[in-house]
C-alpha cells in the first residue's frame, strides 16, 4: 500500500494543474484498489453543491455537470459527518440519492472519505464497486492518506490561482466574492492589485497578459542573451578545473537555450499573449515535471538543470522588468510573503493597501504596515492572487476581508466607510499637542516604534513623545550587504536628530525568526526557537560592535540615545552585551568622540525573562516588554502562522498575569518599565497596561491618536477595575468581551473596533 500511495502522491505533486492531479488520483486509485469506480466531488459553497470533478468508472460526460446538493446522497452524508463512511448496501442507506444515467446504479459497495483542509470539507473522495465487495480498513486507510495529501494540494492550487473552485468563485458573474484572511492593519481601501514576486522564484510568478508582445519577446531575448553570456564566462573559467564530462553540462545548457528548444517554446507562449515571466514559468514547469517522473536517475537529474536554467533567465527578466514597472494611483500590494523591500518598491503615495498570502497579524510585515498606517490583510491563504493582477478589489483590514467583483451596493458602502474613517482621523488630530492624561489626572508617555526615516515626520505629526523602539534590522534588510559604520551612523542620526531632545531607544540588530537579511540567510527548522536577536549578535561581535559604535557616534551632541537588547533569555547575555558596549564606548572615546554613555535596557520577550525580571532589572537602566514575542512564547503560538492565528491572543489571562509580574519587578528595582509590542497600540490594551503600572507605552504611529483618545476619555480607576475583572477571567474570549463592554460603557465604541486585530481573526 505504501508504495502505491508514494507513487500516487509523487505524481500528484508533479501534476501540471489541479484537474490533472485529480485525474491522476482517480485513475491510480481505481487501478491500485481494483475497484470499479473512483470519483472526486468538490464542494462549491456558492451553490451549496458537490460537483463531480473527476471520475474513472462513471460516465465522463457527468464531470462538471453532476451536482449533488450538500445535504443529499452519501457524498453529502460523508461531508456532513467529516469522517469516512463505508457500506456494502449503498442503496438501502437513508441518505442515498439515486442519480440516473451516470452508470452507478448497480454499485452497492461504497467508501467515501472527506477531503478536509483547516476543518473545512473541500470535497469527497469516493470508491464504488459491485455488490460482491466489502471495502476494508486498509482501503479506508489508503483513501484517508491520499485525501489528506489532496486537501493540501487543492488548497494550495486555489491560493495560487489554479483552483477549480476559485475560478468559479472569482468568476465575472459572481459579485461580492469574499476571501477571508487575518486582520493585519485596520482600515479600508479600494485599489488595484499589483502582485510582487520575490526574485527568481517561479512559484510566485503570476500569470499576466502582456500588453506589448514584441516588447515582451525582446525583453525575453535580452534576458536569454545575458544568461548565455554568463554561462560562457563561467564555462571558460572552469574549463581547466572540470573533467570533460562535467564541462559538457555547459554545452547542454547552451543547447537548451537554443531557439529550437526551450526558447522557441517560450516565445510561442508569449505570442499567445502571456508575459515573458509567465511563459517562462509554464514551459520550465512542464519540462521539469516531464523529467522528474522519469525512472532513469540520469534523466531525472536533468530536471534540476532545467530548473536552474529557468531561474537564471527569470532573474535576468525580473531585473529589467521590475525597473520598468508602473503602479496605479491606488495600489494594493499583493505578495505571497510581503517583505520590507517590497514595501519600498511601491511609491508611498500610491500604496493604499497590502495583502499577504502568508504571515499573520504579528508578523513583521504587518508591523511595518501598521507603522505606515496601511490597511492590511495577512494570511489570505485562499485568495487566488496570481490571477488578480490589475483588478480592483476592496480590502477591509478590520475584518481581514478581501472583496472581488464588488456589487454597486458594497462598493458604495465601502466608499462611505473610507470617508468616515478619514473624518475620524481628522477629528483625532486635535489631540496632537495634548497630554495623554486620564480624566482623573494620570499621565502616560506615548512613544512610537520606528524603523524607516519617513517614520520621523509621521510620528511627530501625531504627537509622539519619543521613540520606544527603533527596529534597526529594517535598514539592514533593505540593503544588499551589512551597512558600514558610516552608513549606520547616517541612518541612526536621522532618527536621533529628528526626535531630539526626546529619547530614542535603539534596539540592537534583531534578526532571525521571520526576519532575515538577504545577504545573511539563516536556515533553521525552528527559526523562532533558534538563532535570533542577541544570540546572533553575541556570536558576531564584529557586527555588534560596529553597530554600537555607530549608535554612539550618531549620538554625539544630542545625547538622547538609549540602547535596547532583544531576545534575552540568560542573565549572562546581558553581562556579555554590556561588556561589548563598554568596549565600543572606550574605543570611540579614544578616537576623540565626546558623548555620554547611554542608558541600556533589556527586552522581556521570553518566559524565562519574566521569571528573572528582577535579576535582569538589577543589571540595566530600564526594561521594555516585547509583548508580540512574549505572547508567542507564552501561548506557544507562532506569531507568523495564519493556521494558528485564532490562538494568538495578547489579552490571554496568562499574558496579562505575566505583564503584571514584569512591571512589578521593574518598580521594585526602581527602573522605568515600558511596553513596545502591538498590545500598546490597542486602545483597550493600553488602558489595561496603564492600570498595571506601565507609565510608558510605545506603539505604531498610526495607533497613537486612538490610544491617546482612549486614555483621555477613561479614568485610571475605571481601568484598574477593568484590569482586576480581566485578571479574574479564565480565558481570552471572556477578557475581550469584558473590555468591549467596558469601552462601550465609556462611549468608546469607535475605538474598540481596533481590538479586533489583537484576536488575529475576525
Ligand atoms: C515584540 O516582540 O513585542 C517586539 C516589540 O519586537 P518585534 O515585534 O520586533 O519582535
Ligand atoms: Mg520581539
Amino acid at each position: 500500500m505504501l508504495a502505491s500511495i508514494k507513487k500516487i502522491t509523487q505524481q500528484v505533486a508533479a501534476a501540471d494543474d489541479l484537474q490533472s492531479a485529480l485525474d491522476l488520483v482517480v485513475d491510480n486509485v481505481k487501478r491500485a484498489m481494483r475497484t470499479d469506480i473512483c470519483s472526486i466531488y468538490l464542494h462549491f459553497p456558492a451553490t451549496e453543491n458537490f460537483v463531480l470533478m473527476s471520475t474513472k468508472g462513471l460516465d465522463q460526460g457527468a464531470i462538471g455537470n453532476l451536482c449533488i446538493p450538500t445535504d443529499k446522497g452519501l457524498v453529502g452524508f460523508v461531508a456532513k459527518r467529516s469522517e469516512p463512511f463505508r457500506t456494502n448496501n449503498a442503496s438501502a442507506h437513508h441518505n442515498f440519492h439515486p442519480v440516473e444515467g451516470i452508470g452507478e446504479e448497480p454499485f452497492n459497495a461504497f467508501l467515501g472519505v472527506p477531503i478536509v483542509h483547516h476543518r473545512v470539507v473541500l470535497g469527497v473522495l469516493v470508491v464504488q464497486h459491485g455488490d460482491s465487495r466489502q471495502y476494508t480498513d486498509d482501503d479506508e486507510a489508503m483513501l484517508v492518506t491520499l485525501s489528506a495529501q489532496l486537501a493540501g494540494f487543492i488548497a494550495h492550487a486555489e491560493a495560487t490561482g489554479g483552483g477549480l473552485r476559485a475560478n468559479v468563485l472569482a468568476d465575472e458573474q459572481s459579485t461580492d466574492v469574499c476571501y477571508t484572511g487575518v486582520c493585519g492593519v485596520g482600515g479600508v481601501a479600494i485599489a488595484s492589485v499589483a502582485v510582487i514576486s520575490p526574485p527568481a522564484d517561479f512559484k510566485k510568478v503570476p500569470d499576466r497578459e502582456c500588453e506589448d508582445i514584441e516588447a515582451e519577446v525582446e525583453s525575453f531575448q535580452n534576458a536569454l542573451q545575458a544568461v548565455r553570456r554568463k554561462i560562457k564566462v563561467v564555462s571558460r573559467m572552469l574549463a581547466r578545473s572540470l573533467k570533460d564530462q562535467e564541462h559538457e553540462l555547459f554545452e547542454v545548457y547552451m543547447r537548451m537555450l537554443d531557439d529550437n528548444a526551450l526558447a522557441g517554446e517560450i516565445i510561442a507562449r508569449i505570442r499567445e499573449g502571456q508575459w515573458a515571466q509567465g511563459a517562462l514559468k509554464h514551459v520550465i514547469r512542464q519540462h521539469v515535471q516531464a523529467f522528474e517522473i522519469m525512472d532513469d536517475p540520469y534523466l531525472r537529474e536533468r530536471a534540476t538543470d532545467i530548473r536552474d536554467l529557468g531561474r537564471r533567465v527569470l532573474a535576468e527578466l525580473q531585473q529589467t522588468q521590475t525597473q520598468a514597472r508602473t503602479y496605479a494611483d491606488a495600489t494594493v500590494l499583493v505578495a505571497e510573503e510581503v517583505t520590507a523591500t517590497m514595501l519600498a518598491e511601491v511609491p508611498v503615495d500610491k500604496l493604499q493597501a497590502i495583502v499577504s498570502i502568508r504571515g499573520s497579524s504579528n508578523s513583521h510585515a504587518a508591523i511595518l504596515a501598521r507603522s505606515m498606517g496601511i490597511p492590511t490583510v495577512m494570511g489570505a491563504v485562499d485568495f487566488p492572487y496570481t490571477r488578480m493582477e490589475g483588478r480592483e478589489i476592496i480590502i477591509d483590514g478590520h475584518l481581514g476581508h478581501i472583496y472581488v467583483n464588488p456589487s454597486a451596493d458594497l462598493y458604495h458602502h465601502y466608499e462611505q466607510v473610507i470617508v468616515e474613517e478619514a473624518n475620524f482621523s481628522k477629528e483625532l488630530e486635535v489631540l496632537r499637542d495634548l497630554p495623554a492624561e486620564t480624566r482623573d489626572g494620570h499621565t502616560v508617555s506615548l512613544l512610537v516604534n520606528t524603523s524607516l526615516p519617513i517614520d520621523v515626520s509621521r510620528s511627530l505629526e501625531r504627537g509622539a513623545e519619543g521613540v520606544g523602539l527603533y527596529r534597526t534590522e529594517v535598514p539592514f534588510m533593505i540593503k544588499e550587504h551589512f551597512p558600514s559604520e558610516q552608513e549606520q551612523i547616517d541612518c541612526y542620526r536621522t532618527q536621533l536628530e529628528g526626535f531630539a531632545p526626546r529619547p530614542v531607544t535603539m534596539r540592537t540588530l534583531d534578526i532571525g525568526g521571520d526576519k532575515s537579511l538577504p545577504y545573511f540567510p539563516i536556515e533553521e527548522d525552528n527559526p523562532f526557537l533558534g538563532w535570533r536577536g542577541i544570540r546572533v549578535t553575541l556570536d558576531h561581535p564584529e557586527i555588534f560592535l560596529v553597530q554600537i559604535r555607530a549608535m554612539l557616534k550618531a549620538n554625539q551632541g544630542l545625547n538622547n540615545l538609549q540602547i535596547l537588547l532583544p531576545m534575552v533569555t540568560h542573565v549572562s547575555e546581558v553581562d556579555e552585551a554590556l561588556t561589548l558596549i563598554d568596549q565600543a564606548y572606550q574605543e570611540i572615546l579614544e578616537e576623540g568622540c565626546q558623548v555620554d554613555k547611554p542608558p541600556v535596557g533589556v527586552m522581556i520577550e521570553v518566559p524565562a525573562a519574566v521569571y528573572q525580571a528582577s535579576q535582569l532589572a538589577a543589571k540595566v537602566d530600564f526594561i521594555s516588554v516585547g509583548s508580540n514575542d512574549l505572547t508567542q512564547y507564552l501561548l506557544a503560538v507562532d506569531r507568523d502562522n495564519p493556521q494558528v492565528a485564532e490562538l494568538y491572543h495578547a489579552l490571554h489571562p496568562a499574558v496579562l498575569a505575566a505583564l503584571q509580574q514584569i512591571v512589578d519587578a521593574g518598580k521594585t528595582a526602581n527602573i522605568p518599565v515600558s511596553l513596545c509590542g502591538e498590545l500598546a497600540s490597542d486602545p483597550a490594551g493600553a488602558l489595561l497596561l496603564m492600570a498595571m503600572g506601565y507609565d510608558t507605552l510605545s506603539m505604531n504611529a498610526a495607533g497613537l491618536p486612538k490610544v491617546k483618545s482612549a486614555l483621555r476619555n477613561f479614568t485610571l480607576q475605571q481601568a484598574q477595575t477593568m484590569l482586576q475583572d480581566a485578571l479574574a477571567k479564565s480565558n481570552s474570549d471572556q477578557v475581550e468581551e469584558l473590555v468591549k463592554e467596558s469601552m462601550e460603557a465609556a462611549g468608546l465604541n469607535r475605538l474598540h473596533s481596533h481590538v479586533v486585530k489583537l484576536k488575529a481573526k475576525s
